[in-house]
């Protein structure tokens, strides 16, 4: 270590080891004090203003005369950018005009006066302007920490690649997360989020190591400080000495050799010693995720979350976009299934910014709630999953049922959109299969309620824990309550194995406790057949059931139903596992 190292421990949320330099990405929800100015300190507020803003300057000039020869052209123009946006008088004169006329602190009048900018970016159709955002808020922090008294930090000019760098961010939504997908960061951090926050789930479809809920990681680390991080013990260590950073280099080549291997399983079979057939399919975000789904050797794409084609854009797909996304997918698959999840929007991803916010999101207008109440917009995605049927084997499977009536409501849908393709001669699949995610604990208790309606089930387990223990999975306080092992989630999980074998409705397991090999062979004792999880951990569990045997496995996970004990169950998972 050296003598500035220090370590910052949070939640794995995706295993290996990355090593770079941190890049700190700005929050757009800057939090900055308001206060009453008295009239007669408003010009000396307003020279604080001008001040800051003229310090950012100067920092500004100098590092872009600072720009070796060397770096990527992007670098001055990148600084050229943000000198013209901080010269701009939207920016460094409107801000006097409202300290004068609110009276308020230089901090809340840009504050103000950001969010009047941001709220234009929105809504502007060219896509280089909206991404110019930001840069606005980059900007703004900038001058922020001048007022703030702090010591202006000049980042010096990235010399790494981008592979080789980390991003540092206090929170990241889903759809940031996404964006990140064109980027090739080696690894990303957070302070918020949950183990199955969709910020973490999305994060692991990246397939780099990362950790969320380190609470002041943002704070505590400076850009292009030398990172570790090691996203299986979730551990952050910054600064590191030339014998750590030794190490953790051996250990990363080591990791890397460890998935190069097991790569080689792509084409086995996943069936258990004593002869258990098991499917392992994919979960995925968009249809370019087919490919990695492929590469790691899923024979199906069990979750397919249509709704980040709603994310990160002003209007929504139309039909024939949708219809294409979808078709890719199946085509791509060749044949292989491909389910494909109606959009689960509400809660944590909001297609429309301007939807209502309530006090509980996850437990109000969300997926399928949030389709039957928006009848037009639903039918249009219904009528493109069955046009795209007519291309590969889909399924469509609806989130969040909860009560009869929604399945119902669903498929009278559905009979309506399979009419109008008739009336239009549109070929589809007749045969179309209809699953209900299992994530709510009433359905999964009232199973006989989709098993009669139904073609087949998924358990959402992410939804299924976070409702059944009351614990929010975007809420890092309560992250360490996730508990796959409580007593009442194993009682569910056995109970929907069960009457959905009896009803011969088949049953697969899509949250992130399919791709957590700790879980493996005890959902296998349970009864599941048919795992959905990222790409990146289907070799690991593949080579777990490989070496299983279900004979010793099942009488160990019915016992497990009959203890209540956590220490108890523990140490009976670890029985399973060795
Ligand atoms: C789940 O809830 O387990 C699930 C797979 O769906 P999502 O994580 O997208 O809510
Ligand atoms: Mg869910």
């Amino acid at each position: 270590m050296t003598a500035n190292s220090f370590t910052i421990h949070g939640i794995g949320v995706c295993g290996g080891i990355a090593i770079g330099h941190a890049h700190l990405v700005s929050h757009a929800t800057l939090e900055v004090d308001h206060y009453v100015v008295p009239p007669y300190q408003v010009p000396e507020e307003s020279s604080r203003f001008d001040a800051a803003v003229q310090s950012v300057r100067e920092e500004l000039e100098l590092l872009h005369e600072s720009v070796p020869a060397t770096a990527p052209t992007e670098f001055a123009a990148f600084i050229n950018l943000h000198l013209m946006i901080l010269n701009d008088s939207m920016l460094s004169v409107e801000p006097r005009t409202i300290i004068e006329k609110e009276q308020c602190n230089a901090e809340w009048a840009l504050k103000v006066q950001m969010d009047a900018l941001l709220a234009q970016f929105d809504t502007m159709e060219n896509p280089y302007l909206r991404e110019r955002r930001a840069d606005v808020i980059q900007v703004v922090e900038r001058v922020l920490k001048v007022l703030s008294g702090q010591p202006g930090h000049v980042p010096p000019p990235p010399t790494d690649p981008e592979h080789e760098r980390i991003l540092v961010a206090h929170d990241l939504s889903p759809a940031d997360v996404v964006q990140f997908k064109q980027h090739q960061f080696a690894s990303f951090i957070t302070d918020l989020g949950g183990t199955t926050s969709h910020t973490a789930v999305v994060a692991r479809s990246l397939n780099i190591p990362s950790i969320v809920a380190l609470h002041y990681a943002r704070h505590l680390i400076r850009e292009n400080d030398l990172l570790i991080i090691d996203g299986t013990q979730g551990v952050v260590i910054v600064d590191p000495g030339k014998q750590i950073l030794a190490e953790y280099q051996l250990r990363q080549h080591q990791f890397d050799i460890e998935r190069q291997k097991l790569k080689r399983l792509k084409h086995t079979l996943a069936t258990t010693i004593d002869g258990c057939k098991v499917a392992l399919h994919a979960n995925i975000e968009s249809p370019d995720d087919v490919m990695e789904a492929k590469e790691n050797g899923a024979t199906g794409i069990g979750l397919f979350r249509s709704e980040f084609l709603f994310l990160n854009r002003n209007s929504l797909p139309d039909e024939d976009e949708q219809f294409e996304a979808y078709r890719k997918a199946a085509q791509d698959m060749d044949g292989m299934p491909v389910t494909i999840r109606t959009y689960d929007l509400g809660a944590d991803k909001q297609a429309d910014e301007t939807q209502r916010i309530t006090a509980n999101p996850a437990l109000g207008l969300r997926a399928i709630r949030l389709c039957l109440t928006e009848p037009q917009r639903f039918l249009i995605q219904l009528r493109a999953l069955l046009r795209a049927s007519h291309y590969g084997n889909i399924n469509i499977l609806i989130p969040m049922l909860t009560n009869a009536n929604e399945t119902v409501q669903a498929l009278q849908l559905l009979k309506r959109a399979k009419l109008s393709l008739d009336e239009a001669g549109v070929p589809y699949n007749r045969n179309i299969q209809v699953g209900g995610m299992i994530e709510v604990p009433a359905a999964a208790l009232a199973l006989g309620m989709f098993t009669d309606k139904l073609d087949f089930l998924s358990v959402g387990t992410n939804d299924l824990i976070q409702y059944t223990l009351a614990i929010d999975r975007t809420d890092d306080t309560v992250a360490h309550l996730y508990d796959p092992l409580h007593p009442a989630i194993l009682t569910l999980l056995a109970g929907i194995f069960k009457v959905a074998g009896r009803a011969g409705v088949p049953v697969a397991l899509c949250g992130e406790m399919a791709g957590d090999i700790h879980m493996t062979r005890l959902l296998l004792g349970l009864g599941l057949r048919q795992y959905s999880m990222h790409s990146a951990h289907l070799p690991d569990v593949k080579q777990c059931i490989l070496k299983s045997n279900l004979e010793t496995i099942r009488p160990l996970a019915q016992k497990m139903l009959r203890i209540t004990d956590p220490i108890k169950l523990l140490l009976l998972l670890e029985r399973i596992n060795t």
